[in-house]
């Protein structure tokens, strides 16, 4: 006779990506989130889709700056991505692509993220480090070309 205040359904544990230790869902400032048992060893944060682990390669869902975790927005002011750690300082903010944050490039000079821009020219990546750093590269294919 199973005990049923004990459910291990394997289908409610999930595991850290990184070191396969069970996740927990917590609740962050933020929203829920799912982070790594391993803590504070491993500092694997995983978004929640549902009450389970977001299944999308969670790197998407990284700060490109600072890796901590980006929120969509829901001001409903149009969809945009931004970081988790906003309030300590980290200001980056991505557009949101198809319910994803578009992808991030990094200023190969200074190391701080590329915007794309539009110039007489046309497109262009500039640093979004400007005016401290006037790095600019070319947009191919909507890249930036190094
Ligand atoms: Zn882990
Ligand atoms: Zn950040
Ligand atoms: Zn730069």
């Amino acid at each position: 006779m199973p005990d049923p205040s004990h459910d291990s359904s394997p289908s409610k544990f999930h595991f850290c990506p990184d070191c396969k230790k069970p996740l927990r869902l917590k609740q962050g400032k933020m929203g829920p989130f799912w982070g790594c048992t391993g803590y504070p060893d491993c500092r694997t944060t995983v978004n929640d889709l549902d009450g389970k682990p977001s299944p999308e390669p969670d790197a998407q869902y990284r700060c490109p700056v600072c890796t901590r975790r980006l929120v969509r927005s829901d001001r409903g002011d149009g969809d945009y991505w931004f970081c988790s750690g906003y309030s300590k300082g980290c200001k980056v903010t991505l557009a949101d692509n198809g319910g994803i944050p578009e992808t991030a490039y990094h200023c190969h000079q200074c190391g701080q993220l590329l915007v794309k821009r539009t110039g007489k020219n046309g497109a262009f990546w500039g640093c979004s480090g400007y005016p401290d750093c006037r790095a600019s590269h070319r947009d191919k294919d909507n890249r930036p070309q190094y």
